[in-house]
């Protein structure tokens, strides 16, 4: 790890902060040490709850299930009571449940919001079906008045799953990551244990001796599963079979913690983890578990001399899709990295609306900003937006995996002089 100014002035921001008000000297915002600090949650009873009245069963009693509360409103309608783990809370309001009935039926389900509003087009899946789709359109009607959500949903003795996206909990990633570990050049191991005693994993490849590291993470946030399917994509492309992938691995090592909050995943949080709190206003404070278990893991990997953090993005889900990158201003190790990689993206997707918006950075609470002020990484929050086609979600992500891999290895050839 290198040692240049940014790192001397966190240090310092940190001592005098630990001890005093903040002080205007300090680059951080006001509320950099107390944004994250651990605060309580509400956890919602899981049950199966028959309504006989309806004939109908709702549970929620799985990985990912969510709803806080389900009544029924006169004799035709179910209601399901949706709640986040606290609040306030910005908004992006998970649901997940399983539905049977009596007899085949079409149900109205109100999907009513406490402190967010709806939020996820919903997606359903059956056994006779197992694939999840996007539930007509035209079953779902929004209520003017109470923001409510109102799904009619075919139902009957076979159970319907419905969700806010499609469902990607931490067997999801038990299982891909058992399947990229059983390749010889692809390694996964446990780098911590949650408070609810989930295991946080580090998938790694390339060049075990390397001086070049790459950083990516994701699902920080809870419901933003189209971050998952992006990251998906962009590590097939760089543990793929092309001799561009082939050359990386060899001059690079490659870190992937693609979980980053998997209790809250598995218990249907909104957004925050069983501390109460978003962990990407963390990257400060280091208030929370998730994320001191990556700052003191990569800490260690790149503790040992000439050892450099060459990139680093961070997966997540918002309206649209928007590369949050650095400010230019601010120095990276190695410069020059940015500009061409979104130019590789641009020249490959021509008729791709790629949207930058190199934010301020440095010294914000996000993981970038770390990456930056601890490893001079140049980075970015990769956002995906909800309702991106699922097929330009990964053709996106692979050519940023191309990118990524081409333009490193320039500029450690430039380097070497090779
Ligand atoms: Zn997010």
């Amino acid at each position: 790890m290198r040692t240049l100014a940014p790192t001397v002035a966190l240090s310092l921001a940190v001592t005098a902060s630990a001890c005093s008000p903040p002080d205007s000297a300090s680059p951080f915002p006001d509320d950099a040490y107390t944004i994250s600090a651990t605060r309580p949650i509400t956890d919602v009873e899981r049950g199966t709850f028959v309504f006989d009245a309806l004939g109908v069963t709702v549970s929620n009693d799985f990985a990912g299930g969510r709803f806080s509360e389900a009544t029924t409103d006169g004799d035709s309608v179910l209601v399901l009571h949706l709640r986040p783990e606290n609040a306030p809370i910005n908004n992006s309001a998970w649901y997940a449940f399983r539905l049977w009935a009596n007899e085949p039926d079409t149900l109205t389900v109100r999907l009513t919001y406490t402190d967010g509003r709806h939020r996820y087009v919903p997606k359903v899946r059956t056994a006779a079906a197992p694939e999840w789709t996007l539930l007509d359109s035209e079953a779902v009607r929004l209520d003017e008045e109470t923001r409510d959500a109102l799904l009619r949903l075919p139902v009957g003795p076979d159970t319907i799953q419905v969700a806010g996206q499609e469902m990607r909990t931490s067997s999801f990633f038990e299982e891909w990551t058992a399947t990229l570990a059983a390749r010889d050049d692809v390694t996964r191991r446990s780098i911590g244990t949650t408070p609810r005693g989930r295991d946080m994993s580090m998938v790694e490849s390339g060049n075990p001796d390397a001086r070049r590291h790459v950083l990516f993470i994701s699902r920080q946030h809870p419901p933003e599963v189209t971050g998952t399917f992006a990251l998906v994509a962009y590590m097939a492309e760089m543990l793929g079979d092309s001799p561009l992938a082939a050359d990386f691995r060899d001059r690079f090592r490659i870190h992937v913690v693609p979980l980053m909050n998997p209790d809250g995943v598995d218990l249907g949080h909104w957004r925050h983890n069983t501390g109460g709190v978003d962990l990407n206003r963390d990257w400060v404070a280091f208030h929370q578990p998730e994320t001191r278990f990556v700052r003191d893991e990569m800490g260690r990997i790149l503790a040992e001399e000439g050892r450099e953090l060459w990139f680093f993005a961070d997966f997540h889900s918002t309206n649209r899709d928007v590369f949050y990158t650095l400010d230019r201003a601010l120095e990276t190790r190695p410069a020059g990295v940015l500009d061409p990689w979104i130019e590789h993206i641009r020249t490959a997707l021509p008729d791709y609306a790629l949207e930058e918006d190199p934010s301020d950075g440095g010294y914000g609470v996000v993981s970038r900003d770390w990456a930056w002020r601890e490893h001079q990484a140049p980075g970015m929050v990769y956002e995906v937006g909800d309702n991106t086609p699922r097929e330009l979600i990964a053709e996106v992500a692979r050519t940023a995996a191309r990118g990524t891999m081409q333009i490193l290895l320039e500029r450690a050839a430039a380097e070497d002089g090779g």
